[in-house]
């Protein structure tokens, strides 16, 4: 295979770049943090939760994440849950194309710059 001139590997991060950049354009609602389900006891007296053997609720669903620097955990129902699902889904994958992204701004900075220095020494 010949060697891609400079101008042809840079043509082709362009081309790269626009692709992942019309792959974030298609992203859905993006949402934090993690889900878990989970069982708990009350602590109330008399509880099924605190009979012998215990019988804890749920087990609920949970989503769990970073707000404003607070972890905020909240109780959610299976229908929430599935959506969470997706939203985090779509934040994992939006992350992904943003690495993607900023590799191949990388190779194009590198390109770029070796350009203008071979060139300046013509
Ligand atoms: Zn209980």
């Amino acid at each position: 295979m010949p060697e891609r001139s400079a101008e042809e590997r840079l043509a082709a991060c362009e081309e790269r770049y626009r692709e992942i950049a019309r792959e974030l354009s298609t992203i859905g609602i993006v949402a934090s943090g993690s889900l878990a389900r989970r069982s708990h006891r009350c602590g109330k007296p008399n509880c099924a939760c605190q009979a012998d053997p215990p019988r804890p609720h749920g087990p609920y669903w949970h989503w769990t994440a970073k707000v404003a620097g607070k972890t905020v955990n909240k109780r959610l129902s299976d229908q929430e849950a599935a959506y969470y699902q997706e939203w985090i889904a779509n934040d994992r994958r939006l992350r992904e194309l943003i690495a993607q992204l900023r590799t191949v701004a990388q190779e194009a900075i590198e390109l770029t710059l070796s350009e203008a220095t071979s060139r300046s020494k013509v």
